[in-house]
């Protein structure tokens, strides 16, 4: 779905239910609900397209790209990561940790490689990467 397509999906969704959730005092949490949908489906976009564009990269090029991820990583600053022994980091890209087993918090949520990916997921370390966690591999 395009996203003026998902905007119309998302102000129908408030307009025909709108009426019947305000006699309800719900219509405010409709509208969030709705703004919901439509930013989490455009960031879902943004991964597939993160997907086609590095798929066309060449090797170098998605190596480099790698690279710069890694740098920008924040995993070890994340609760869940100190003190475990763990060195690797870009797990929402890479792998699960082998090193990281209890969920003591997790800072995806602010790690520029989310924004600049479209990662929508979080505790990569042990739940999987973004593809896996969307059921993609
Ligand atoms: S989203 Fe999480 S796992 Fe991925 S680079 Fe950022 S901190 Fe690391
Ligand atoms: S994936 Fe999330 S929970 Fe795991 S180390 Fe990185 S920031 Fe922490």
């Amino acid at each position: 779905m395009s996203r003026p397509q998902r905007l119309i999906v998302a102000l129908s969704h408030v307009a025909l239910c709108g009426p019947y959730a305000a006699e309800s005092n719900g219509f405010y949490p409709l509208v969030y609900y709705s703004l919901a949908l439509f930013i989490g489906g455009s960031l879902m976009d943004k991964w597939e397209d993160m997907v086609k564009k590095t798929a066309q990269m060449s090797e170098k090029e998605r190596g480099a790209l790698m690279a710069e991820n890694k740098r920008l990583c924040i995993c070890a600053k994340c609760p869940s990561y100190v003190g475990t022994g763990e060195k690797e980091l870009l797990f929402c890209l890479t792998s699960k940790s082998t090193k990281i087993k209890k969920e003591k918090g997790c800072t995806c949520r602010t790690c520029p490689v989310g924004s600049k990916m479209g990662l929508a997921r979080d505790y990569y370390c042990t739940r999987g990467t973004e593809a896996q966690q969307r059921g993609k591999k």
